[in-house]
């Protein structure tokens, strides 16, 4: 499987990034092992600005590929939550230099990944979803901000990349992104239902 991350889908967020909000969808990948279905997570040595990003996650149930935007919503089931943890400071130093982001972005662990449920209990352009870092809110989102809709990312997306059963899509986060510090206890929530907990050790 693969993860495909979409970057700068809320504008707020595309705003404290001091980045332009895209007019077509920007996207990266992480390797499968960036995946983290543990509740432990141990700070890697080579960053000193780990930031958190919560994030709505598709699981791609049908393989694909340049699939119409109508027909979008027959290629996934399942919606979850997930963190694109992003070494900051290293995705600093890759953009100035005009070089690609997979340090800052695609390592080992780098993709938490929450419980899922059924699309079918879900208001898709109404799903909230929040992070709480130590007990305390941090970022709050919900799709209705995307500036990308989940069906216009998977046709976009699949123009170029095929899409195959057990895909995940990290659909971008909200605003609120900031650094996570050894100790701290990560919480996310849709709908107010806890779908995921991690421990930074
Ligand atoms: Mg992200």
């Amino acid at each position: 499987m693969k993860i495909i991350c979409i970057g700068r889908n809320y504008a707020e967020h595309a705003k404290e990034m001091k980045a332009e909000a895209p007019t077509e969808p920007v996207f990266f990948m992480k390797p499968d092992t960036a995946l983290l279905k543990e509740v432990d997570f141990y700070y890697p040595e080579f960053t000193k600005e780990l930031h958190h990003e919560i994030e709505l996650v598709v699981k791609i149930s049908k393989a694909g590929k340049h699939i119409e935007e109508q027909f979008a919503h027959k290629y996934y089931e399942e919606i979850g939550l997930g963190i694109d943890f992003t070494a900051r400071d290293i995705q600093a130093k890759c953009k100035e230099k005009g070089l690609p982001w997979e340090k800052a972005k695609a390592f080992d662990n780098s993709a938490p990944i929450g419980k899922f449920i059924s699309k079918s209990n879900l208001e898709l352009n109404n799903i909230s979803f929040e992070l709480k870092v130590n007990g305390q809110s941090k970022q709050v989102g919900n799709s209705n901000q995307m500036i990308f809709s989940i069906d216009k990312i998977i046709s976009y997306v699949s123009k170029f990349v095929s899409l195959k059963v057990g895909d995940l899509i990290y659909t971008g986060t909200p605003e609120g992104v900031a650094a996570v510090q050894i100790g701290d206890s990560l919480e996310g929530f849709v709908n107010g239902e806890r779908f995921l907990q991690l421990n930074i050790k």
